[in-house]
């Protein structure tokens, strides 16, 4: 499944959790219908560091619609740290960090190898 991009109302949504989680981080995985990611399944409770994280993936039966991951850096440095990128590949192929302040631009999507990658946005 080719992925066409983020719906607007979705990326919303992960602003506004990482702004509600703040000052920790929320994990979630993005589904995609169609080709379009707008599905969200938030992982129970807030985890401080993204080696909680990992080990919740671990234990995530495989889902053939999933896209990838979405969490929060309330340090607000927009790139993956190292844990990030040994997870990413076990949870789909697009990976949003999303960084204090959660404002509308503070996001980037990343591949499961961590190098950034353009998302298209759409209405
Ligand atoms: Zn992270």
């Amino acid at each position: 499944m080719n992925i066409r991009g983020i719906r607007q109302e979705l990326l919303n949504l992960l602003l506004e959790l990482g702004r509600e989680s703040h000052p920790h981080e929320f994990v979630a995985l993005l589904k995609e219908r169609d080709g379009v990611i707008e599905v969200l399944n938030l992982l129970p409770g807030t985890v401080t560091g993204s080696e909680s994280a990992s080990v919740i993936f671990d234990m995530m039966p495989l889902d053939t619609h999933l896209a990838g991951s979405a969490h929060s850096h309330p340090s607000g440095a927009i790139r993956p740290s190292d844990a990030d990128v040994h997870f990413f590949p076990r949870s789909g192929r697009f990976h949003f960090i999303i960084g204090n302040p959660y404002g509308p631009g503070d996001w980037r999507c990343f591949t499961a190898d961590g190098d950034p990658c353009r998302m298209e946005v759409l209405p």
